[in-house]
């Protein structure tokens, strides 16, 4: 498996493991998924052909890094380092343990989430407008969700019940943080 999960790079700027490419798109099928032994919706398999297509993840590689608890960008464990959220999804008061944050972003190491940001202007933006949230994060924990039988049949063109969609990671515990602790360095703080 070594090399499997090299980071790939697009002219300087380096490809999230989980980010979707070209060569993948618009060949979802449904399959069993490898790294959660359930039928779920499956993008073609071709890691590095192609472009790569930034902000949108590859189902399965979403679901590897996630079950995993892999960095989204390098595909190394996150236990023992500092981990961070990167996301557009705003705190809910739902959970049944109280305030919880669901995304569907996988979550990354701080010094790979600096990685992310200096290389993608639209980052640093929505960190400054204030709809992306930077988060240390202290507790989380991961869900798979099963697709409505009408989502599987717009993505994969098949009627289906039981198919899985993106994994999912709850944050249950978490300290808001900004650009400038992301700056601050301490990777392994
Ligand atoms: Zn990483």
């Amino acid at each position: 498996m070594t090399g499997e999960r090299s980071i790939l790079r697009w002219g300087s700027v380096p490809v999230p493991y989980a980010a979707l490419w070209s060569a993948e798109e618009g060949k979802m099928t449904v399959d069993v998924c490898r790294h959660i032994n359930h039928l779920a919706c499956c993008d073609a398999e071709a890691r590095g052909v192609g472009k790569p297509i930034f902000g949108k993840p590859h189902m399965g590689r979403q679901r590897e890094v996630i079950v995993n608890d892999l960095c989204d960008l390098c595909a190394r464990p996150l236990k023992g380092r500092t981990k961070v959220s990167l996301s557009h999804a705003r705190v809910s008061a739902t959970g049944a343990e109280g305030a919880c944050v669901m995304q569907v972003e996988p979550l990354v190491h701080k010094d790979c989430a600096l990685v992310c940001v200096q290389h993608c202007p639209s980052l640093k933006r929505d960190i400054k407008a204030g709809t992306l949230f930077v988060r240390q994060v202290l507790k989380h924990r991961h869900q798979i969700a099963l697709l409505t039988t009408a989502a599987v049949q717009e993505f994969c063109g098949v009627s289906r019940d039981g198919v899985a969609g993106h994994a999912k990671v709850e944050l249950q515990r978490w300290k808001d943080r900004d650009l400038s602790w992301l700056e601050a360095g301490g990777a392994n703080a």
